[in-house]
């Protein structure tokens, strides 16, 4: 199975990124790591005859932290640089997680969090927790730079609003604020270096023995990531109990949108998106500072 015939740019800049971008669409790609885009070339399932690398504009691999702004993370980051990151174990450790729990280390050092994102599968790893801490992914043409909320990006499997004259140049996480949690959970037919079948992340705040806030984010049991809002409101401004942690759990079970396919069939996912959200709403109470 052998790469078709492409043109190969490399530019060292995002305008002349952009300037291809327009003058070539629909038929271009952009290139980060190349771990979905490759296989999906050789697969035949996409055919563009322009390929633009991505790995050659300065400043675009950055990983930076200011409390009033957040968290950025450029388009090139690598999965490993993300996973390994000092300032993202410690103040969004969820993100860390989910970047390392993605593919091998030969494609964590090969490919992106943004490459991730913009590939838009259902299943996609890093998706659910960058909802969950309320990220935004930021797109550029030429005359044009846009932001969009990551919960309003995906549109179906392998789609987004992002246009064929755009590139994702980073994306930001808030801060999180006080007496919040945040936790990644997935799960998979192999426990290491397998496709999620299910995935849930929760953000939690918590204010005293109530929950303040709750962001619930299911993956791979929809076309899309996709929040709870059924489980959301069941905790919001409730006392935090065991009883209610379980009923939203139920909820989340009720809002997704499973179906069989070669990784788990529709009935396990969902009851994996129970498990998997009591353990996902636990951990992020706990790390709000909420002790049952
Ligand atoms: C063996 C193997 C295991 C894998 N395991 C997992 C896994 O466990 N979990 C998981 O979620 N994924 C997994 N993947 C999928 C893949 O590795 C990830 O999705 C990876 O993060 C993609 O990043 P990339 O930089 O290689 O993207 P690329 O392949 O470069 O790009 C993917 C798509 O996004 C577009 N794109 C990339 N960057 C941009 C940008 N900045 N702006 C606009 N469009 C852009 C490309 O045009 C392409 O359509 C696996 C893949 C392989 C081959």
């Amino acid at each position: 199975m052998g790469l078709p015939r492409f043109e190969y740019y490399a530019p060292d800049n995002i305008e002349e990124v952009c300037r291809i971008l327009k003058e070539r669409a629909p038929d271009v790609r952009v290139m980060a790591g190349g771990t979905d885009l490759l296989i999906k070339m050789k697969k035949k399932t996409v055919r563009p005859s322009v390929i633009i690398g991505l790995k050659r504009v300065p400043g675009l691999n950055e990983i930076t932290f200011k409390q009033k702004q957040g968290l950025k993370i450029g388009a090139t980051a690598l999965l490993s640089d993300v996973a390994g990151n000092s300032v993202i174990k410690r103040r969004y450790p969820a993100i860390s997680t989910a970047a390392s729990n993605t593919g091998t280390v030969q494609i964590r050092n090969m490919g992106t969090v943004a490459g991730n994102l913009c590939n838009a599968s259902p299943s996609a790893d890093n998706a659910p927790t960058l909802i969950a801490y309320g990220a935004k992914v930021f797109l550029k043409s030429l005359n044009e730079e846009r932001e969009v909320l990551l919960e309003d990006f995906f549109t179906g499997p392998g789609e987004t609003v992002m246009r064929d004259d755009e590139v994702m140049t980073h994306l930001l996480v808030p801060s999180p604020e006080p007496h919040t949690g945040c936790s990644y959970q997935a799960i998979s037919r192999r426990s290491k270096v397998d496709i999620s079948a299910v995935i849930v992340s929760a953000y939690i705040k918590v204010n005293k023995d109530k929950c303040q806030e709750a962001r619930i984010v299911l993956g791979a049991v929809a076309p899309t990531p996709i929040r709870s809002k059924g489980a959301e409101r069941c905790l919001i401004g409730k006392r935090l109990t065991e009883r209610l942690i379980e009923r939203a759990s139920e909820r989340a079970m009720k809002d997704a949108r499973p179906i069989t396919d070669m990784r788990a069939t529709k009935e396990y996912r969902r009851q994996m998106v129970g498990v998997l959200s009591k353990r996902a709403i636990y951990e992020a109470c706990r790390m709000a500072g909420f002790k049952f």
